[in-house]
């Protein structure tokens, strides 16, 4: 075997059993030697996938917008911790800063937070940051941030934390893990112990034999904490991922490297482990937390409501036609619904904030 993170997972299956997929994704993701967010390009043409605020710049300043407004409908506190989940090459939030300028007060207010696990990634973020000559602290949980009051924003962080995946079989559901096959290979099986098929509620008992239910623990555990620190400090909290906006049955599970879909089990570490996100499950978790939940809207649908074709049209303006077609090709990128516009979703959480729409503003 000469993959050495495959080498790795095959010693610890051989001593404990076969892994969840859960843990298989945490173990390929953030190995401290081998894992992705260690050792790959990740994003850009050059990496493995694009995310929006790679696409475009667009992407960070209408989220700076939505700040600033969900900023004053907080009571325009003089001190607020403005904290990016995953904030990957750091280009969502070097582009809100810049556009947070047109509100002195706001950018002056936001203490600028970073939760983030990966130290390469830490160093790539303090690089593109390090123009705005303004304090970052970086964290690796939430649970570290003091207690102002809070906006939270992430792209594409929900769906990198771990799922498991039930299948159903002789209408009971039995866990997908991940041993080894008769050479020693990384292979798919299933765990002998069973779950009732009332388990995970009453959704899925006419599902068919076969079927596969995706859970994660890991997100709604995340929501819940972010929903407790909502509840005590106050503010809002805004999270863009692929996903569906009601629950279902079916497999999303992916690798992706460059730009491609690879086999899961094939090179761990090389690729990007992800599944889209069930907005359904984690509204239910923070609203039994008592935070109110937005209305799940598409990215396409949320970015033109905060004013996307007015921004491109305003930077456009004036300038040359290459320009101008790349602006278009940007928002296409974002907003369509055969790109980022309608599988994107933005999920908007809020506690103690006087809420209103998205009134457009006019950067400048
Ligand atoms: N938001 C960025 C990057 C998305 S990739 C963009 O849109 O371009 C996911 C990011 O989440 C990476 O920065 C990764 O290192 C980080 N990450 C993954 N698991 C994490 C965890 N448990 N806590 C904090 N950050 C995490």
């Amino acid at each position: 075997m000469t993959n050495k993170l495959a080498a790795k997972l095959a010693r610890v299956i051989n001593a404990t059993g076969p892994l969840s997929i859960a843990e298989y994704m945490h173990i390929c993701m953030s190995d401290p030697q081998y894992g992705y967010y260690q050792t790959q390009t990740i994003f850009g043409e050059e990496g493995d996938f694009i995310t929006s605020p790679e696409v475009s710049q667009m992407f960070g300043e209408l989220i700076a917008v939505w700040c600033m407004e969900k900023w004053i409908a907080m009571g325009r506190p003089t001190r607020f911790n403005m904290v990016e989940l995953g904030p990957g090459r750091g280009k969502l939030m070097s582009d809100l800063l810049r556009a947070a300028k047109t509100m002195p007060a706001f950018h002056a207010a936001a203490q600028i937070h970073l939760v983030e696990t990966s130290p390469s990634l830490r160093r790539v973020q303090a690089d593109i940051l390090a123009t705005g000559n303004q304090e970052i602290v970086w964290l690796s949980d939430i649970s570290e941030l003091s207690s102002l009051p809070v906006i939270f924003i992430a792209n594409e962080f929900l769906d990198v934390l771990p799922i498991r995946q039930y299948v159903l079989q002789d209408n009971k559901w039995h866990e997908r893990l991940i041993g080894l096959d008769d050479c020693g290979r990384l292979a798919f099986c299933l765990s002998r112990d069973r779950l009732p098929i009332s388990a995970f509620g009453k959704a899925y008992k006419f599902a068919k034999s076969g079927a596969v239910l995706e859970s994660s623990p890991s997100r709604e555990a995340f929501i819940q904490s972010i929903s407790l620190h909502l509840r005590e400090c106050n503010g809002a909290g805004l999270f863009f991922d692929y996903g569906h906006a009601q629950t279902g049955l079916g497999e999303t599970l992916q690798a992706i490297r460059k730009h491609e879909h690879v086999d899961i089990l094939t090179e761990p570490g090389f690729s990007d482990l992800s599944s889209h996100v069930d907005f359904e499950a984690l509204g239910l978790v923070a609203y039994r937390q008592k935070i109110q939940v937005g209305k799940i809207k598409s990215q396409g649908e949320f970015l033109l409501d905060l004013g996307l074709l007015e921004r491109a049209g305003s930077l456009g303006k004036g300038q040359s036609p290459e320009t101008q077609a790349r602006l278009t090709r940007e928002v296409d990128r974002l907003a369509s619904p055969n790109q980022m516009g309608h599988l994107f979703k933005a999920f908007y959480l809020s506690h103690g904030v006087e809420d209103q729409s998205h009134p457009t503003r006019e950067l400048t």
